[in-house]
């Protein structure tokens, strides 16, 4: 991982055969990020997502083997259970550009892992276990 800083803005590379969540979990801590915005773009290698069934109030898990564009990445920083917490959605195509998309739990970069991460230096996020909803969601 290489980070520099511009405009208030981290940018980030996370290099190949590195996790994303993994080294954005270490950049939040190596930096004192409590909450942020995260912003990316890349090509990962066998991505792990899910969706949450709000019904079942638990996620739908799946991992899909191989290399992806990630072609979209969007996320925040918060606190949870006191940790620097990554949560992220991303959209990724596949070689017959189809895409998937989902909440993603893990994934290596294949090719170019490019972050920007924007801290909130006004407050701190920190998510709270919500029973009606099934999630640690935001507490404002
Ligand atoms: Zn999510």
């Amino acid at each position: 991982m290489k980070v520099t800083k511009s405009d208030g803005i981290f940018i980030i590379r996370i290099d190949k055969e590195d996790s994303v969540i993994d080294e954005l979990i270490r950049f939040g801590r190596e930096n004192g990020v409590k909450s942020g915005i995260i912003a990316g773009i890349g090509a990962v290698l066998n991505p792990v997502i899910s969706y949450f069934d709000v019904h079942e109030k638990k996620y739908v898990t799946k991992e899909f083997e191989g290399e992806y564009e990630l072609l979209s990445c969007n996320g925040n920083f918060s606190i949870k259970d006191g940790e620097v917490f990554p949560h992220l959605h991303v959209v990724l195509g596949s070689r017959n550009f189809s895409t998937i998309g989902g909440h993603l739990n893990s994934c290596r970069v294949s090719g170019a892992g490019e972050f920007f991460v924007k801290p909130l230096s006004e407050i701190t996020i920190e998510r709270q276990y919500n029973d009606d909803v099934g999630l640690f969601i935001w507490n404002l």
